[in-house]
């Protein structure tokens, strides 16, 4: 068995505020059967202290970790073993993981997870509990600062390091001035370190300094090494040649079971979301999204693109949090019409009734690493009608005339990401709805469709081995 610590800032079903969370939370399970052995570190949140079963036990303490004493618990949680970083100073806080009451970032993010990061390094020295990480498998900015840590404390001939990106756009800044508060070397401050126009990147310290990098979808790891995708980061990316690599997201099958077996097993589902949202009944497909409300995603598109949607006998229901002003507009497009239906918050058992009785899912992100709430769609039949962008591109078969001829089609593709493309989308979405065997026959090719981890598993793991090889080899 490899020894991998993965590190994350969230971790489904504890904390989680998007994929990621789903991902750390699925990988351990999913690579057990791959020879990996997966712990997982954690900030200790609420949520996470309250989760700890009996058993838990201290395996580290430090009177002093970035501005207050700290302890790391060797702990049982949602069955995933644990080490939890209890430190109330940085963690213990209600509210959200990454912004304060005011809604902006918490000021102390940077020491936050620079502290997470000193700890996954501390864990790869000092092997409490006796059990020695070969490799760290690093998640977003949030662990990216473990890489230099791991040089600084001269552990990389020995141990290595995977940095995943789950979200290119999310760069975990700071001020040049905060290098000695984050225990950063200053040789490190260079554009071929992990300096980011005058600031400090936390994202772009893992993509120099992890021995692989990778991200979770093949079509946005070819997009990041291009401008338009890249963020400023994607000659760092280009420069790190074939190790960097795309992996695509599975999900966890045994949460995401449909509650009926074949397309027509829908039905019943699709009437009960009818009825619990108040929806008429509708000659065109019940449409669902479940995301948060950035610019990201593009619903200010589909809001634009919507007209056409009800024009052609579609209704939509929609759940998501975020931007306000994409929360006002969707509440009065639905306070607008009785077709359209908008709930503002979070609620993963509302997102499994959405996914459930909707007939298909709407994704219109302009950039989407991997996307996960198409792949519930594919496993539930909800036919996805996606972007052509990043991993939507990766885990759709497009409705094309190749696709259909073929019989192979599991959703559309948008192209180009306009509110023009879209409308066009949603008159096609709508002409398959209404021819049944073709509509029946997408429904039944989403449901077969491969969406687990049974393909991507063994990619990390042979990954891993080849990361601990490298070391071992030294
Ligand atoms: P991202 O990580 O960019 O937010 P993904 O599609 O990869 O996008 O993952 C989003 C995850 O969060 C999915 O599991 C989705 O179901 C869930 N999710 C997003 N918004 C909500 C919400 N308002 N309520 C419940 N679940 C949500």
């Amino acid at each position: 068995m490899i020894r991998v610590l993965s590190v994350a800032s969230e971790c489904a079903p504890l904390v989680k505020t998007g994929g990621l969370a789903d991902v750390a939370g699925a990988l351990p399970g999913a690579l057990a059967g791959e020879g990996v052995e997966m712990r997982t570190l954690l900030p200790g949140y609420p949520a996470v202290m309250a989760a700890i079963e009996a058993g838990a036990r201290t395996v580290w303490t430090a009177p002093r970790l970035f501005g207050g004493p700290a302890r790391l618990l060797l702990a049982r949680a949602a069955g995933l073993k644990l080490y939890a970083l209890d430190a109330p100073h940085l963690f213990a806080r209600e509210g959200r993981l990454y912004l304060g009451p005011d809604g902006a970032d918490w000021p102390d993010n940077p020491e936050r997870f620079a502290a997470l990061s000193q700890v996954a390094a501390e864990i790869a020295e000092s092997a409490p509990a006796g059990w020695a990480p070969e490799v760290l498998h690093l998640h977003d900015w949030q662990a990216g600062l473990a890489a230099p840590y791991l040089h600084d404390r001269r552990l990389a001939g020995r141990v290595g390091s995977l940095f995943t990106v789950h979200n290119i756009a999310f760069q975990g800044l700071a001020p040049a001035g905060r290098l000695s508060a984050l225990e950063l070397r200053n040789e490190g401050f260079a554009a071929e370190g992990f300096e980011y126009w005058g600031q400090i990147s936390a994202l772009k310290a893992g993509l120099v300094y992890a021995d692989r990098v990778s991200t979770v979808s093949p079509t946005y790891a070819a997009e990041l090494t291009r401008p338009e995708f890249g963020m400023g980061l994607d000659g760092v990316l280009r420069a790190r040649g074939t190790d960097f690599s795309g992996i695509l997201n599975g999900i966890d099958l045994a949460a995401w079971t449909p509650p009926y077996k074949t397309p027509r097993g829908k039905a019943r589902h699709t009437r009960a979301l009818r009825a619990e949202l108040g929806l008429p009944d509708a000659p065109g497909p019940l449409c669902v999204v479940i995301s948060r409300l950035t610019s990201q995603k593009g619903l200010d598109m589909l809001l634009a693109a919507l007209p056409r949607l009800l024009d052609e006998g579609g209704q939509l229901a929609l759940l998501g949090t975020g931007e306000p002003a994409l929360e006002r507009a969707f509440r009065s497009a639905a306070a607008a019409d009785p077709r359209v239906s908008a709930t503002i918050g979070y609620d993963e058992a509302f997102a499994r009734r959405l996914i459930a009785g909707g007939e298909a899912i709407l994704v219109p992100s302009r950039f989407e690493p991997c996307g996960l709430t198409q792949l519930y769609g594919l496993r539930y039949g909800t036919v996805p009608l996606v972007a052509y962008t990043g991993g939507l591109v990766d885990t759709v078969i497009p409705a094309t005339a190749a696709g259909l001829a073929a019989g192979v089609a599991t959703g559309l593709q948008v192209y180009p990401i306009t509110p023009d493309g879209l409308s066009r989308g949603f008159t096609q979405l709508c002409a398959l709805y209404r021819d049944r065997p073709t509509w029946e026959r997408m429904m039944r090719n989403a449901m077969a469709h491969p969406v687990g981890w049974e393909a991507s598993a063994p990619r990390y793991a042979s990954l891993f081995a080849e990361i601990a090889a490298s070391k071992a080899a030294r």
